[in-house]
């Protein structure tokens, strides 16, 4: 029997699991290894261990059990972290309420949320005060099933309503501006349709309003809770305790940005939506996301917006290993907007048949870019997909896209993709050896030059795990090297220092020897960051030539229009006057 509410909750939850919700865990012998969120870490240093109930972090020292571990995440006392705990687990401690005097505060505002959302609901369903608000979900197709099903409330015209209500039951005023409920002057949210905001174990920790009366336009649509002690905007995605129960019949969720779209899907029988309350998702959002699948359906607003949001996600998804695809809903449309005019089946397809894969994103954000494409701009969209589909390994993918080309350019699939292998054949280092392509004079000094850097590069990655992250962060991420061995190389150190932190120039070596992988490091170099600076740029700058290279031999065909020569003579001259800057940058380093 557990004498405290300390120890029931350590008897009843598990630390792993715990931790995991926050931070991406991997399993390294016994124990499991994460990013440190207590001290800068960019490499595994903390470890938990499932056996004994701790986690320790092997650089900062911080260490403990799970109340522990949310009390110093959360910024919480400790009995307040114990009680989160509590919360989120379904862990029963109303036997310890009598002795513990300091009755929990975090049960309190959990307790707040969910009174201030029955008294939302009660008002919904007072036929006289909620008819305009009915009406208007109806309106948007919301019937009387899905209103109970998300316990969508209504906050009235009385400004003090909801206050009033939460003070005669106990609760302070103080309560009410800690939860966001109210402000020192009234509720905080008046007239307004009131959804619920329930985290993963399904209690209320939030609200989102919306207006819906014609007179209160001047208002701002959409309103939500502050952050709150039981609330974290980042750490929240809506409707994720429901559709759980969904992913038994689906085996994805599909990710939006709002919760309207959610509820508007929900109703029309899809129910393996969630909403991630905005455009950009937090680690804390993906790994809760990666307790219950690896499968997502990326769905956001069709704008601008929406289009650059799917970046994040990506980048999101791609980091802790997950399965994507992307829809793009067309005309700017929201799920929301796009399922009231179309129809729920139309927008099924578009979720199961007509999404994409990241090439297929790149692909469909660039051609937004460029707008309409005209014989003017006709070559440069090319190239644009030309370039970044260039290191593109799946057949599938570069096919399916050179397809969409010919489409939307109206030049037969043949022509394309022979000029797709043509491109290819330019940038190939290994060009050379190819007898089809007539190599031009400065092509091979440019190619030696470029490798040379290349080499370099992987030399300071091997030298110090710093020298590695520093490049990691000047380059923008592991993929930039040409030379497919080399990047290889340089992918495969980034895994060593992932998994084993902190190592040794010869221990690198032993273990890429141990992986096959025999480099020929050179330990003579004086290495200093100056000198690799000097390194990345010239890095740029012999990509830069290459591009110039390109461009230049793309002038020399004939059939070029005089516009697109203009265009690409424009271009040429970017490209130069940026090459030219990087040595004067570079000249000033000396
Ligand atoms: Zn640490």
């Amino acid at each position: 029997m557990a004498s405290n509410i300390f120890e029931k909750v350590l008897e009843n939850v598990d630390i792993v699991d715990v931790v995991r919700r926050y931070v991406d865990l991997e399993p390294k012998g016994k124990n499991l290894f994460g990013v440190c969120p207590f001290h800068d870490d960019h490499s595994p240093s903390m470890s938990v261990s499932k056996e004994k109930g701790i986690f320790y972090c092997f650089t900062c020292h911080e260490g403990g059990n799970a109340i522990k571990f949310i009390e110093k995440y959360k910024k919480l006392s400790s009995i307040e972290a114990a009680t989160f705990l509590a919360q989120e687990y379904h862990i029963d401690i109303s036997e310890f309420d009598r002795v513990s005097t300091q009755t929990s505060t975090i049960n309190k505002y959990y307790n707040a949320m969910d009174t201030a959302s029955k008294f939302y609901s009660f008002l919904m369903n007072d036929e006289n005060l909620s008819k305009e608000a009915r009406e208007y979900l109806k309106g948007r197709g919301i019937d009387d099933n899905t209103i109970n099903e998300f316990k969508i409330g209504l906050s009235i015209e009385d400004s003090q309503a909801l206050s009033k209500t939460l003070m005669s039951k106990g609760y302070l005023k103080s309560d009410l501006i800690i939860t966001s409920l109210a402000n020192e002057n009234e509720d905080l949210f008046i007239d307004r349709i009131m959804v619920p905001i329930r985290n993963e174990s399904g209690r209320v920790v939030a609200f989102g309003g919306r207006i819906y009366k014609e007179s209160s336009k001047d208002q701002s649509k959409y309103m939500n809770s502050k952050e709150s002690p039981i609330f974290k905007k980042g750490e929240t995605i809506f409707n994720l305790d429901k559709a759980i129960d969904a992913l038994k019949t689906t085996n994805y969720l599909i990710i939006n940005e709002g919760y309207m779209d959610v509820i508007t899907s929900y109703s029309r029988g899809v129910k393996n939506a969630v909403a991630i309350m905005g455009t950009n998702i937090t680690d804390e959002q993906v790994n809760l996301l990666k307790k219950y699948t690896k499968n997502v359906a990326i769905c956001l607003d069709g704008d601008k917006a929406g289009m650059d949001g799917v970046k994040n996600l990506i980048r999101g998804f791609e980091k802790a290993n997950m399965n994507y695809s992307v829809t793009i809903l067309p005309n700017d449309a929201d799920p929301d907007e796009f399922i009231r005019k179309n129809g729920i089946e139309l927008y099924k397809e578009y979720i199961t048949t007509r999404r994409l894969d990241k090439m297929g994103y790149i692909y469909e954000v660039t051609k937004k870019d460029y707008g309409a494409i005209t014989s003017f701009n006709l070559e440069s969209f090319k190239n644009d997909i030309f370039r970044q589909m260039r290191d593109e390994t799946s057949n599938t993918t570069i096919e399916t896209n050179l397809r969409k080309l010919s489409l939307d350019l109206k030049i037969s699939y043949e022509a394309i993709k022979e000029d797709f292998k043509q491109y290819r054949l330019r940038l190939n280092p290994n060009y050379k050896e190819n007898k089809e392509v007539k190599a031009e004079s400065n092509k091979f000094s440019v190619k030696n030059a470029f490798s040379k850097a290349q080499e370099i590069v992987i030399n300071y990655s091997i030298n110090d795990k710093s020298y590695f992250s520093y490049i990691e962060g000047r380059m923008g991420g592991r993929l930039f090297l040409r030379d497919k061995e080399l990047r290889k190389i340089f992918i495969t150190i980034g895994d060593l220092y992932d998994y084993y932190g902190i190592l040794t120039a010869s221990e690198v070596n032993m273990k890429l020897r141990e992986k096959g992988i025999d480099f020929d490091y050179n330990e003579t170099y004086s290495y200093s960051t100056e000198d690799l600076d000097k390194i990345l740029i010239t890095f740029k700058r012999e990509s830069l030539k290459e591009e110039i290279a390109f461009i230049k031999a793309t002038l020399q065909n004939n059939l070029l229009s005089k516009d697109e020569r203009d265009n690409y003579l424009l271009d040429l001259q970017s490209k130069q006057r940026e090459l030219k800057k990087l040595w004067i940058r570079n000249k000033k380093n000396y």
